[in-house]
């Protein structure tokens, strides 16, 4: 086994005494109390990350609140795009520091760090640095009678909401991040981060090269803590929008307390139960790789990736041989090294979590391959394959957000549809086939927010992504994260 290097700026960096970032510096915390940040891994301590409470959370978001009065909203487009943009070239100069940050505190391979959440967070920084100018409203002619001669006309302006609340969790710890930073920020809001408690130290590092990359004190602070500091954000009155992307349970509880805290505006990017379809017409050679790296990417903790694989019978031997055979083939190992192909899941509760799906799925007989932690160091388990018993079999329901997938057969499009409709989420689905005609005929009777055809787990700016149902409500990217970050204002003269 031969690991990268690291970087002797992420030893510096993990060893500082991190507080929190307000209004372009770091304040120190007003309690002693610490968290313990551990490479899941070697289960060893990296780093330790402040407790915010409402003090701090409080100072943030006044930060925030001036610097949109004060500053941003008033920032030309063209000159918050070029911030941004700027931005988007220091991630990708720091970008093996960020990448190394990132395997180190969620265990994803560097390969991944480097390649998806580093190099697509800068993709997604120039997306959105490309919208600050291109915001507009309309123009009406509205048809009101004119008794004596007068006219009418009628513009719309879009104008920013103002201060952001960002929650963020921990499997895509920089990109989530620069999604909402992005959002906030070509929109001339400003916005108050929160990271997750287990995957903290990639955005503390960006808030620093934000200040370099000229992004005025108080555009961007970070609180950092659990769901309490969480808590103190959401009840914030200078807050006007919560973003908060996580889990079902998380989500539900922070919606209904934006909603009665004076209508705050509340998007919410949530979990899935996500369907995999492969029709009788597929060719299970030619889809088995892209199918598998979009289902087993970083361990299965992406909220996008499938969990069931829904097979047509006269395939289903077959698949459940091949998928079988090529997830023995996955290297398991240290993500630090380049070689491996599969590492371990990012934290302590989330591995409880997994484990507890597996010993379920060994009570009732139920794994085809798979189906163990690894004994050792570390929070590593097999990719796992297992059959279901019935639709209402909690593997069949529950979100593992692990490498856990159920294989299904159907054998025909109604068992398909219905079986693919039934669950409380609907977030993403996919069909595998080269039978477009039928493809066009059965997406819009799944639910979910997103459809891809002999794709999944491909997230694009260019294209809008959110979940329908328990899934989540309003969608990112694209101009569709225009609306949940501005108020669009009505204005009519009489003339
Ligand atoms: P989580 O809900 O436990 O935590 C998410 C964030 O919310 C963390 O920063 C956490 O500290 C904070 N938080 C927790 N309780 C809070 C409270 N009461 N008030 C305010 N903040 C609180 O989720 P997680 O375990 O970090 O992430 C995994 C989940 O996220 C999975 O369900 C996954 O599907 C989902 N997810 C969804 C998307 C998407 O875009 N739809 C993307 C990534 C992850």
């Amino acid at each position: 086994m031969s690991e990268v290097q690291i970087l002797e700026s992420v030893r510096q960096f993990m060893a500082r005494q991190h507080g929190h970032f307000v209004h372009g510096k770091w304040i120190a915390p007003a309690t002693s109390e610490r968290i313990e940040l551990l490479n899941p891994a070697t289960e060893q301590v990296i780093a330790t990350i402040a407790v915010g409470g409402q003090e701090e959370v409080e100072q943030a978001v006044q930060s925030a609140h001036d610097a949109f009065t004060n500053d941003w909203a008033n920032t030309s487009p063209y000159e918050r795009g070029v911030k941004l943009n700027k931005l988007a070239d220091l991630v990708e100069q720091h970008a093996e520091e960020l990448a190394q940050l990132e395997t180190l505190s969620t265990g994803k391979l560097i390969n991944l760090s480097r390649h998806l959440e580093v190099a697509q967070s800068v993709v997604f920084l120039r997306y959105f640095a490309g919208w600050a100018t291109k915001i507009h409203g309309q123009t009406m002619q509205p048809s009101i009678p004119s008794m004596n001669g007068e006219k009418y006309t009628a513009y719309t302006v879009r104008q920013p909401v103002g201060v952001v609340a960002g929650i963020v969790p921990w499997n895509f710890s920089l990109m989530i991040g620069i999604w909402k930073i992005g959002s906030a920020l070509t929109t001339g809001c400003t916005i108050v981060i929160k990271p997750s408690e287990f995957a903290t130290l990639t955005l503390l590092r960006l808030v620093e090269l934000a200040l370099e990359a000229g992004i005025p004190a108080g555009v961007i602070n970070v609180v950092t803590g659990k769901g309490d500091t969480g808590q103190h954000l959401i009840h914030s009155s200078l807050v006007k929008k919560v973003s908060f992307t996580g889990s079902v349970p998380t989500g539900i509880a922070i919606g209904k307390q934006a909603m009665s805290s004076d209508l705050t505006r509340v998007s919410l990017e949530l979990g899935g139960k996500n369907a995999a379809a492969i029709l009788a017409d597929a060719c299970i050679d030619e889809i088995l790789p892209t199918l598998l790296q979009a289902t087993f990417v970083h361990q299965g903790q992406v909220c996008a990736a499938p969990e069931r694989f829904f097979i047509h019978q006269s395939k289903y031997d077959e698949f459940v041989q091949k998928v079988s055979g090529a997830l023995q083939q996955l290297k398991i190992g240290s993500p630090l090294d380049e070689s491996s192909m599969f590492g371990p899941l990012s934290n302590q509760p989330h591995f409880d979590k997994v484990k507890h799906y597996l010993h379920l799925a060994q009570k009732n007989n139920q794994v085809i391959s798979g189906g163990h932690a690894i004994q050792g160091t570390g929070y590593f388990v097999e990719p796992t394959l297992l059959k279901v018993q019935g639709v209402d079999d909690p593997l069949f329901l529950e979100e593992t957000f692990g490498p856990v997938v159920d294989v299904i057969p159907f054998t025909s499009d109604e068992e398909l549809i219905a079986m693919m409709n039934h669950s409380r989420f609907g977030l993403t689905a996919s069909l595998w086939t080269n039978d477009l005609a039928k493809a066009l005929r059965l997406i819009p009777q799944i639910e979910a927010g997103s459809i891809w055809v002999n794709m999944h787990t491909f997230l694009d700016p260019s294209v809008p992504f959110g979940g329908i149902k328990a899934s989540g409500v309003g969608r990112e990217f694209s101009d569709a994260f225009i609306e949940d970050y501005t108020e669009l204002k009505s204005v009519m003269i009489r003339y």
